[in-house]
């Protein structure tokens, strides 16, 4: 049986079945393909609406992005409110700025329904790193409420340092809606929470192929199933089973380190709220405090691949750029996965045919839509498409340069990014 990746979430996941291989052939309403936040959520609201459901998963639950997160659970969407006005107009902008909102909802409504035990916390900070930001952040605040209604706390330097024992930041955006958890435990629970209310779940059973027929069939190594409707929740991991999917998105390896537990004085002197905190460069760092008094702290990209270099070295140097008083600190745990990005930032849903739907593409905003996603694809499966319909409004490229160039050419236009960072 393989297991999850090594990191702090695995060293401290609540336990959890492992779910039985797919074996023989089996005839179902709904298959759903992967099983990380968005393909349990899927299921988990198909099955309580009386679908029957199965879930396949590759891995193991949680595997993929979903239990290696940052777990910032934050309002909106990667591509920025502007893009979104741009590309739907502004009423559906505010209906899609309402189910980043609604994604949140759902994620307090599950927990406490299910009794989800996740370290759960409100309240998030975009910080800024030079005075340009700072002025980002003011335009941002003052059309968060002209456009959404959506108040967000401005906060300058010395407001930023009551909250944070650094001077890295020159002003931030302070949101209580926003928040973080424990990504691994709150996937394992919609998992957990799923199969009480009737989905069967699979483990260790890679969907090989998907005839796009109706009835679909789902082809497994050991089984196959029948299924009126799939729902793809492959994300950044989806390779070779939908191409069309994966040209549309770019896997992008990030990193992070867990320090050894620091005391909940220590922890309490450099974060003294419990909010989680992401700045706002394009290579973004992003951190929090874990239940036992640790950072978790998230850095440093790689647009080439999770590559062999001493990532944790890498990691806590950019951890001691804004801490530097973690000099002692000792690194526990490091670990990292793939962000799934869009070109535009964008989420990407939509069908492959009538009865194939998908979701991806977060673009480092998952957690927070990704459950929200799940329920959308029910709803839609359910006969109410409005709102996964508002989604496909949005026109998705795939990433220029084919199977071969496209890396490369991303490279590029990366290092572009990363020099605005610097300057
Ligand atoms: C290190 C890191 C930090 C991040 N930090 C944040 C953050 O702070 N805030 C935020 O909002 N987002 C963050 N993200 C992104 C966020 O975690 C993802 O957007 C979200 O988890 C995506 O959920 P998902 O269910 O769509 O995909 P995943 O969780 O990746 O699940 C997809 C699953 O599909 C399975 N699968 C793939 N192919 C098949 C197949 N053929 N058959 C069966 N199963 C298959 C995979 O094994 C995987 O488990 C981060 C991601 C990473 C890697």
């Amino acid at each position: 049986m393989s297991s999850h990746p090594h990191s702090y979430y695995a060293a401290t996941a609540n336990s959890a079945p492992a779910f039985d291989v797919l074996d023989g052939d089996t005839t179902v309403d709904v298959c759903v393909i992967g099983g990380g936040i968005a393909g349990c959520s899927t299921a988990l609201h198909l099955a309580e609406k009386g679908f029957r459901v199965v879930l396949l998963e590759s891995q193991r639950i949680g595997w993929g992005a979903s239990g290696r997160s940052g777990g910032q659970a934050i309002v909106g969407y990667a591509c920025g409110y502007g893009k979104l006005i741009d590309a739907v107009g502004l009423d559906d902008a505010r209906r899609m700025w309402q189910i980043s909102i609604d994604g949140l909802d759902l994620i307090k409504e599950r927990v406490a329904r299910h009794g989800i035990d996740c370290d759960l916390h409100w309240g998030q900070m975009h910080t800024a790193v030079k005075p340009r930001q700072r002025e980002e952040l003011l335009v941002e605040q003052r059309d968060l409420q002209q456009h959404f209604d959506y108040p967000v706390e401005f906060m300058e330097r010395d407001a930023v340092q009551q909250i944070l024992a650094t001077e890295r930041y020159c002003a931030g955006l302070y949101d209580v809606r926003s928040g973080h958890l424990h990504p691994l435990n709150y996937t394992l629970g919609l998992a957990a929470a799923a199969q009480a209310a009737g989905a069967r779940i699979c483990e260790q059973s890679p969907a090989l192929q998907v005839d796009h027929s109706d009835p679909a069939v789902v082809v497994t190594a050991r089984g196959s199933i029948k299924a009126r409707f799939v729902a793809l929740c492959c994300n950044a991991y989806v390779e070779g089973l939908e191409p069309a999917l994966r040209n549309r998105i770019m896997p992008v390896g990030t990193y992070i380190v867990a320090t050894e537990t620091l005391g909940e004085a220590r922890i309490t002197e450099l974060m003294r709220r419990n909010a989680a905190v992401s700045d706002v460069n394009f290579v973004l760092d992003y951190f929090r405090r874990s239940a036992d008094h640790r950072l978790i702290f998230g850095g440093r990209v790689s647009y080439s691949g999770l590559d062999p270099f001493d990532t944790a070295r890498a990691t806590r140097k950019r951890m001691l750029n804004v801490f530097p008083q973690l000099a002692d600190v000792r690194i526990d745990y490091s670990w990292g996965g793939y962000v799934e990005i869009t070109m535009s930032r964008a989420p990407d849903f939509g069908r492959m045919a009538p009865n194939i739907y998908y979701a991806q593409g977060f673009s480092g905003h998952g957690m927070a839509l990704a459950g929200i996603a799940g329920q959308m694809i029910a709803a839609a499966i359910s006969g109410q498409a409005e709102r996964f319909d508002l989604f496909t409004k949005l026109r998705h490229r795939d990433f220029p340069g084919g199977p071969l160039l496209r890396m490369p050419s991303l490279v590029l236009a990366m290092l572009w990014y990363r020099m605005r960072d610097w300057l």
